[in-house]
């Protein structure tokens, strides 16, 4: 992800990494994992498949039902047991919806009290005055919602329509004191509408939202006219809005292009976010996190289904993170060195490393150009 508002504050958001660069994952703000030097990588764990969505963009493989084979309450513990002892900085807990495990608090629970950081992404639409109490007492500090289930009206996606069915919701947490945040997902459908979507996001009293890019099929020419007037968009919000957390996800050359547009009115302040940028280091897949699906499965992240890397009911997922022998896994993490194409010849690279799962998905080489970058050739040459 790339946090354009902790960027443009970055002499803050540097003071603030190097308090803590020495620190134990537990010890560093949650905000600032991204850039710690830890060992293991964050965790992103899609714990059940079950939703009570059927939302036509999720790319997560959701279903009514909960699969047959999916972890176990018991499996669930020790694969919690086991995180806690190689200290993974974070657990981001997806779905289908979470909340829909019967186990759910009980496996939060335990992470919580094994010292594991836990954050929740859900859909909200299960969360009750109750519910939220729940989250607050086992330990989670913060709750992602994802607001296209609620957005889908009619077969149309009314983002705005959603924030006020999920409002009640936002409200539960605040009173419980668990931290909020919503994300959107922009494509040609709300283009126009960035301006009174964000007002409704101020009107619901979040002062975070993300944004995540629709992708249908393969139409990236569409995407990539769209994501740099909406990158554009955002980028003047964050300037104008200090005290909004404005966060885009999937892409990192979003990280890029802020650096250029800073670049031309401050060289000073865009030459201390490349420090940042590049400290934090472009696509974190199967190095600074891993995903684990619902049936033990390892991957990249969470948007590489296709490519696993082991299964944690077979092997310790150190045994398969540390695994000095995998040459996918040693490759990603120096893949500066490996990318071809337009990634290959970037001089930005190092801050943004492309993207393998739709470079593979695209031309099967997932160290080939990044088919969504919407920079040019001039600005991927520019130093
Ligand atoms: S060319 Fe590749 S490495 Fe460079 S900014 Fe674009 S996606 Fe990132
Ligand atoms: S591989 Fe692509 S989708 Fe996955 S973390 Fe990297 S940039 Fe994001």
């Amino acid at each position: 992800m790339i946090n354009f508002s902790r960027l443009l504050k970055v002499r803050e958001t540097a003071r603030d990494v190097k308090k803590h660069h020495n620190k134990r994952a537990d010890e560093v703000p949650k905000h600032l994992i991204r850039y710690a030097n830890v060992k293991a990588p964050m965790v992103i764990w899609n714990i059940t498949r079950k939703c009570n969505f059927s939302c036509d963009m999720c790319h997560l493989g959701s279903a009514l039902e909960a699969d047959s084979d999916e972890l176990t309450t018991q499996e669930a513990l020790e694969f919690i047991d086991h995180m806690a002892s190689i200290k993974v900085p974070m657990i981001s807990v997806y779905g289908g919806e979470p909340l829909t495990r019967d186990d759910f608090f009980t496996l939060a629970g335990h992470a919580h009290n094994s010292g594991l950081r836990i954050i929740l992404s859900s859909n909200a639409a299960l969360i009750t005055e109750k519910t939220a109490r729940e989250i607050a007492e086992s330990g989670i500090s913060y709750v992602g919602i994802d607001m296209d289930g609620f957005s889908q009206i009619s077969g149309r996606m009314d983002v705005i329509a959603g924030l006020e069915k999920a409002k009640p919701a936002m409200e539960y947490l605040k009173n419980a004191g668990v931290g909020c945040g919503v994300r959107i997902t922009i494509g040609d459908f709300n283009l126009s509408q960035m301006s009174p979507i964000i007002k409704a996001i101020e009107n619901t009293g979040l002062k975070r939202f993300a944004v995540c890019q629709h992708i249908d099929g393969s139409d990236w020419k569409a995407v990539k006219k769209e994501r740099r007037k909406i990158i554009d968009y955002l980028i003047d919000y964050a300037v104008e809005n200090p005290e909004m957390e404005v966060v885009t996800e999937q892409l990192y050359d979003d990280g890029v292009y802020l650096l250029q547009r800073v670049a031309e009115s401050d060289p000073g302040l865009a030459s201390e976010m490349e420090k940042l940028l590049a400290r934090q280091g472009g696509c974190p897949a199967g190095d600074r996190i891993v995903n684990v699906d619902y049936l033990g499965n390892v991957h990249l992240c969470p948007y590489w289904q296709d490519r696993t890397i082991g299964n944690i009911r077979e092997q310790k997922l150190s045994d398969i993170c540390f695994d000095e022998e995998n040459e996918i896994l040693a490759k990603m993490k120096d893949k500066t060195q490996y990318l071809k194409g337009k990634c290959g010849r970037c001089v930005h690279k190092h801050l943004c490393r492309g993207c393998g799962a739709r470079a593979e998905e695209m031309c099967g080489d997932l160290f080939g150009a990044d088919p969504a970058c919407y920079l040019t050739e001039e600005e991927v040459a520019a130093v």
